[in-house]
């Protein structure tokens, strides 16, 4: 295999352990990773860092791939198993306790609570300090022998100091007293802990560059030395700020515990997902926000990643989906907003006779709506939609056969109930007798109106008695897209309603 030291191809991983959904965090970790892959002409591999096999589960790691496909972060190897590759770790650790450099360690929990206990006291960092080491090689094999249960442990060298430079941080330190000592890399069965199968799986993947969350900075002092151990050369590291809560405190659970799949059911666009967790911790400079991902992978760079936290704030997030969707075109975004309302019973599919033709039935009223009407539907809210989700909600009133739950909805300010029903009677007559063009009906309408000393007393009864809501879009849209028969219908009732 080539060295890495003479490997000047940038390869960089995305390691996820398949514990859990992808989140957030780890979208970022794997969006980072993949902008420096395409930027420098590198290789993206994704590696399943599932060791632990009681928390590992086949459907996390489906769950992730499907993200980070549905964000468009493809890959160029794998995905390798760290559960398909334990004869490879199982080879070093046997060649690193032939060279001694790993050794066994037979102390029980109780012992090394103690021993803790102690260094506590002594206002020590907790660390284990080789007891272990002393045993000879005959008390060694006696005790394998007996079954007893052990570890394995790395023999530091005495006053070990780990530095290395973070690409984002800068010239980071370690102590090895700070990092705990001999730390354990595998246990009884051989079956190799994080730290060691990473450092080792970097060695063997040819990593060139380490990019992940700051939680790691910790780990990364332990696979120099196991790199080193193994006379690798360790590979440049980078680790991305924390993700904070707007109160630039960690991030709350709830936003924390937000999976992309859920996510994109609330209705988020995958580009603007993307793009505002790009963000979230490396900005190109100037004013702009908004890049699409192939913008982002010319841009990006670890320079430009930032060192202190960065804060997660929903309200930008659901701004640049509001973005997002008002640059969608209106085919794409009616189909995207179709299943929100089959979801929400509004309306349902029906399939023609006729093979191909897909058409959809109103719920509640029974009748027929086509793909057309639905899309003349959406684009009345294309502008102000922040979330694909919020389309069963704002523009429930298309799909009902009575929108008005109260008449209370109808009122202008001191008007009467007479002056109320004036004022619908006026609406029936001109959608009655306008001709059906938009903008001779909004120009018949608002000339109704502008006989009123406040046009709303004119236009917002009609309005309310559309769409039942206190907000919408414009009582012209709204008549355009229902249609004059609905629309008199709905006038009626309303006046029906106030008698
Ligand atoms: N498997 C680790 C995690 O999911 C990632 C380790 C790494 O990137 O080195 O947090």
């Amino acid at each position: 295999m080539k060295n890495n030291q003479e490997n000047k191809e940038v390869r960089v991983r995305f390691a996820p352990s398949p514990t859990g959904s992808l989140h957030i965090g780890g979208a970022r970790t794997a969006l980072f990773n993949y902008l420096y892959a395409r930027r420098n002409n590198g290789k993206l591999i994704l590696r399943i860092e599932d060791t632990d096999k009681e928390r590992s589960k086949k459907e996390y790691e489906d769950n992730i791939m499907r993200s980070l496909s549905w964000l468009g972060i493809s890959w160029d190897e794998g995905p390798y198993r760290q559960s398909e590759r334990e004869s490879i770790y199982k080879e070093y650790i046997e060649k690193l306790l032939k060279e001694e450099k790993a050794y066994y360690c037979f102390c029980k929990k109780e012992e090394l609570e103690r021993m803790r206990e102690e260094q506590r006291d002594r206002k020590e960092p907790p660390r284990y300090e080789g007891k272990c080491l002393s045993l000879s090689k005959e008390e060694r094999e006696r005790r394998i022998e007996e079954g007893k249960e052990f570890v394995l442990r790395l023999k530091i060298p005495k006053n070990e100091v780990i530095e290395f430079n973070d690409e984002i941080k800068g010239r980071v330190k370690f102590d090895a007293k700070d990092i705990g000592g001999d730390f354990v890399i595998a246990r009884s069965d051989f079956s190799p802990l994080y730290n060691f199968v990473c450092a080792i799986d970097d060695f063997k993947m040819q990593i060139s560059h380490v990019i992940r969350g700051e939680e790691h900075t910790s780990n990364t002092p332990r696979q120099i030395i196991i790199q080193k151990m193994i006379g690798a050369k360790t590979p440049h590291y980078a680790h991305i700020s924390l993700i904070l809560g707007r109160d630039k405190k960690k991030l709350s659970k709830r936003d924390a515990a937000v999976s992309l799949e859920d996510y994109k059911n609330e209705g988020y666009l995958s580009q603007a997902i993307s793009n505002f967790i790009a963000l979230l911790g490396w900005h190109p400079g100037g004013e702009r926000e908004i890049y699409s991902l192939k913008e982002m992978e010319q841009l990006f760079s670890l320079k430009d990643c930032q060192k202190v936290g960065a804060i997660f704030d929903t309200k930008k997030l659901e701004y640049m989906n509001g973005q997002y969707i008002r640059k969608m075109n209106l085919d794409d975004l009616t189909k995207k907003c179709i299943p929100y309302l089959i979801n929400d019973n509004l309306i349902s599919q029906k399939k023609d006779e006729k093979e191909g033709s897909t058409d959809y039935k109103v719920s509640e009223t029974g009748e027929d709506m086509d793909f057309e009407k639905l899309s003349s539907i959406v684009s009345l809210y294309q502008e102000r939609m922040k979330k694909i989700s919020e389309i069963k909600d704002i523009a429930d009133d298309f799909f009902k056969e009575n929108v008005l739950e109260s008449k209370d909805i109808l009122s202008w300010k001191d008007m009467s109930k007479e002056n109320l029903i004036e004022s619908l009677e006026k609406g029936i007559r001109v959608i009655e007798s306008v001709e059906w063009e938009k903008s001779v009906l909004e120009e018949e309408l608002i000339k109704e109106a502008n006989t009123q000393k406040d046009r709303g007393r004119f236009l917002w009864p009609i309005r309310a008695a559309l769409t039942g809501k206190k907000a919408s879009a414009s009582p012209f849209d709204v008549i355009w897209v229902l249609g004059r028969k609905t629309s008199l219908k709905r006038l009626r009732m309303a006046i029906n309603a106030l008698n």
